[in-house]
Parts: structure tokens; sequence; C-alpha cells
């Protein structure tokens, strides 16, 4: 049993006359360090009259009966997270189509970064869904429901259809993605030891990334990036160290704060002053390696950083919009190794639209160039294969056929290892499946349902593929030409389809 702290003052709830599951769709450990989810669960249970119990993915007995739940709420963040989801509706005895549920059960939403950025293969499965930052949504869509609960399912629906950010696939046409201005700072308000990272306070920075790869869904699902108040951000620290030393920021390019420097020199003039805090970032921009900023990570107990270069050549880097110079990852490894850090890890993807044979073999030779200036200095590399995300400027493009990927896996592992550097390198054929997903539409319903029936190993996906006669290339491999209406065009997201094809058609001339 792992023991919990609770950030926030819990109402005594003796009236409540309506009761709901928060389901996160994996284990506990993780949902007590996900910060959206813990986050959006403090808000409902802030409510009068709501009962609200938290459930995962290794639940093995929940506090509120079944035969009472009015709604169940999900989070649905990874493309895979449909298995778990189904195991939970299926444990409870509910239809995993909405039109197979009953009018006296729940009604169950979903909302997250997977359904805001293409909700279609799932619209069979849920009632409802939150597009867009879900703050805000959540809590009114769940006040929304409390308030209707003796009426008809038909009509509360009908009425969630009509609130903005809300996707009723059985009435709405369009849905506004919804962008909220960063008021106050989120955190995580329930300090876990059993969580994964364990009593780990997570607070949360900025929203977005203004860099723009083309591939990026964090950046442009959340554009224009939005920053934190830098005294609520101070605020909201001091709260989390009342309770633990362990801090951690997040956001998607935190070092784009404009007073990121000032929070690490508050942090750091607290470490220097005797107090024990460990502050880790989630990722750090090769711009912000500095040494005031380094040398606060590596004081307050950071080991590694990791630099996500995404490509070998400055051409493709270009390509991808990740503007980095040969010199300027030089400066990071120079800041990295005067800080005291033994090493670096980058982060890299093959497969990338227009990449060459070349590119590739640029990564090696960067590699040799480093290991050459560099000596007794640690690299190693992270690999995944390019994945098209609907809702980026790349998601016209295709995936790179599987033994054409590889081939270019086994090159670098070869090569890179020779160089004494480790390499870990994701699942092309996963990567296949997370791209059909990522472009699916409605069309794939049955399919997840019946792959998640058959266990969900890749063999399924295959296999399920062919009994249904589904052309999983289309999906994934396939390049699309720009004026083909795309499952997802119906979602109103700024800055829009006009603009994300003009990125495109850019980006790949550079
Ligand atoms: S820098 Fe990182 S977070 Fe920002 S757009 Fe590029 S890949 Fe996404």
């Amino acid at each position: 049993m792992s023991n919990e702290i609770f950030l926030y003052e819990r109402p005594i709830k003796k009236d409540y006359d309506f009761n709901m599951w928060f389901f996160f769709p994996g284990p506990e450990s993780f949902a007590m360090s996900s910060l959206g989810y813990l986050w959006l669960y403090r808000a409902i249970d802030m409510l009068d009259g709501i009962d609200i119990e938290r459930v995962y993915s290794d639940t093995k007995t929940t506090r509120i009966m079944r035969d009472k739940i009015d709604l169940i709420g999900m989070s649905f963040t990874f493309d895979t997270d449909f298995m778990a989801i189904f195991k939970f509706l299926e444990w409870n005895k509910y239809g995993l189509k909405a039109k197979d549920r009953k009018e006296t059960d729940p009604i169950i939403f979903a909302g997250g970064p997977v359904i805001s950025s293409n909700p279609e293969p799932y619209k069979e499965i849920f009632d409802f869904m939150i597009i867009g930052d879900g703050e805000d949504t959540n809590l009114d869509a769940t006040k929304l429901c409390h308030e209707l609960k003796d009426k008809p399912k038909s009509e509360i629906l009908l009425e969630l259809s009509k609130m903005e950010g809300v996707y009723v696939p059985s009435l709405n046409k369009t849905v506004k993605k919804i962008t909220k201005k960063l008021t106050e700072c989120i955190y995580t308000p329930i300090i876990s030891d059993g969580a994964f990272f364990p009593n780990t306070f997570i607070l949360e920075v900025e929203r977005g990334c203004a860099n723009r790869c083309g591939f990026c869904l964090a950046s442009y699902l959340n554009l224009p990036i939005r920053f934190v108040d830098y005294e609520k951000i101070i605020k909201t620290i001091e709260l989390g160290l009342q309770h633990t030393n362990k801090i951690a920021l997040l956001g998607a390019q935190i070092t784009a704060h404009p007073r990121f420097k000032d929070i690490c020199k508050y942090i750091e003039e607290k470490i220097d002053n005797g107090q024990d805090i460990e502050m880790s970032v989630s990722s750090l921009r090769v711009d912000s390696f500095i040494p005031e900023v380094v040398n606060t990570l590596v004081k307050a107990g950071q080991k590694n950083l990791t630099l996500a270069i995404e490509a070998g050549s400055e051409r493709l880097r270009r390509v991808i919009n990740k503007n980095l110079t040969e010199g300027q990852i030089y400066k990071a490894i120079d800041v990295a190794r005067d800080c005291g850090l033994k090493g670096i890890k980058f982060y890299g993807m093959i497969g990338l639209p227009t990449e060459t044979q070349e590119d590739i073999e640029e990564i090696v030779n960067l590699s040799k160039r480093i290991k050459q200036k560099y000596k007794g200095f640690d690299i190693n590399f992270g690999f995944s294969t390019f994945v098209p995300k609907a809702n980026t400027p790349f998601q016209w493009f295709g995936r790179e056929d599987e033994k054409s990927l590889e081939k270019k896996s086994n090159y670098l592992k070869k090569e890179l290892h020779k160089l004494g550097i480790q390499i870990s390198i994701s699942s092309a054929k996963w990567d296949y499946y997370q791209a059909l997903l990522s472009r699916g539409d409605e069309n794939l319903a049955d399919y997840v349902i019946e792959v998640y029936k058959q266990g969900g190993k890749l063999g399924a996906y295959k296999k399920v593929a062919k009994e249904m006669n589904i052309n999983t290339d289309y999906y994934a491999t396939e390049t699309y030409s720009y004026d083909k209406p795309l499952p997802w065009d119906f979602i109103e997201i700024k800055p829009g389809k006009e603009f994300l094809m003009e990125e495109a058609k850019q980006l790949v001339n550079r």
C-alpha cells in the first residue's frame, strides 16, 4: 500500500448523489506520476456532491460499486491505451461500443493527446470526447452530467454537444479544439511513494513548443506555446518543497520560458544555502545547454542529459525544422563536460520524409567526429522511427517500408557499436501500427476491438487486418495528396490545415 500525501484540502463529502470513476489506462504507479490525470482528479474531487475514485489498469477492487457509477472519465495518452480501456470495460461488463451499452450504464468519455489529435478510430467507443486542453472542459462536462443526472442519456449528450471542446460523435459534425490560457501553475496534487517517480512533485512550467518540428504533435497540438507566470511557478515550487525534496519541471520546451534561468537560480540558491533539493527536467533544447542551467541541474542531482538532434545531417535537420548546427552540438557537449557530466544521450529519428542513405551515414560520421573530439566522453543514441501524426505538417507523409527501415537500423547498430556507442531503436513493426492508429478513421473501430480480443500482440494486429481485409499500408505508409480530405478535418484547430500544408511544402523543399 503506497503512502499518499494530498496537497489540497479535500472537502468532507457526505451528501454526494453522483459517482464517478476516473480511469487511467496504465498501472497505478504511472498514474501517480501523471500530472494531467492527477490534476483533473483533484478538480473533480473538490466538487460538492460528486464522489470520484481513481481506477487503474491494475486495480483489483473498487471502493464505489459498479452499479452506482454515473460517469466514467478516461485519459488516452498513447495509441495503444485502447487495450487497457477495453479490458477495463469488459471487466465491468460494459459494452465496448456506446451503442451496446444500456441506458442505465454510465456515460463514458475520454480525453488526452490521442483523442485531441484524431478521435475518429474511437468515435463508436465513447459517448463523448474532450478535444484540446482538458482542465476546464472536463470539469464543466462533469458538472453538467451531475446537474442532469436524472435526465435520459440522449438529453445529457445533447447538452454536452453544445459545449466548446466537447465532441459527441453521434451529434457533432465539427468540434472546436480548446486552447487554454495558463492562468495557474498545475502540479501533481498528490505525492505518492508508490509513483513511478516516487515522492516527486511535478509542475508545469509551460505548454507546447515553439520550435515546430514537422513531425511533432507536442508542438502542433499545443500552439501557441504558453508560459506560466514566474511568480506562480515559484509559489508552486514552495508548495511542493513543503512535502518533498524532489521537484520535476515539465513542459515540451521548458527552457524557452523567459525566466527559466531565474527559476534555476532560485533553486540553486536554496541548494547553496544547504537545502537538499533534487530537481529534474524533461528535456533540454540545445540553446539551453548553458552553464547556468546545466550547473543547477547537476547540483540538483540530474545525472543524465539528453539532446534531441533528430537527424544526422544538417540538411535533414533543416527539413524537419530542427535547425541545429554541428557547432551547436559541440557547444552543448562542451558545457555538459565542463559541468562535470560524463556523457550525453542523443535522440534521433529514422525514416523521416526526404531521408536518404547519406543522411543516415552522416549520423555515423557525426558520431566519429564527436568521439574524436571528446575522448573519454560517453555518448549513446536512442532512435525511433518516423510516425506520421494527425494534425502535424508531416501528417501527409507515409512511413518508409519496413525492410528499408530495418536495413537502416542494422547499419546504424553495426557502425555505432564499432565506435563503442550504445544504441537503442524502437520497434519499426510497432511504430507501423502506431501510424495506422494515428491516421486512422472510423472504419478502424471494429479492428481495434478485434485486435484487443485477440490479445493485442503484434501478431494480432497483422492477423486481424488480414481477416478484416484492412489495407494497413493505406494508413501507415501511403503518402497522401494535399487535397485529400482527412478523417480529422472536422476538428477546428488553430493554426489549421492550410497552415500545416504550407509548412509541409516549405519544409520538404529545404
Ligand atoms: S524541439 Fe522537441 S518538442 Fe519542440 S517541436 Fe521539436 S521535437 Fe517537438
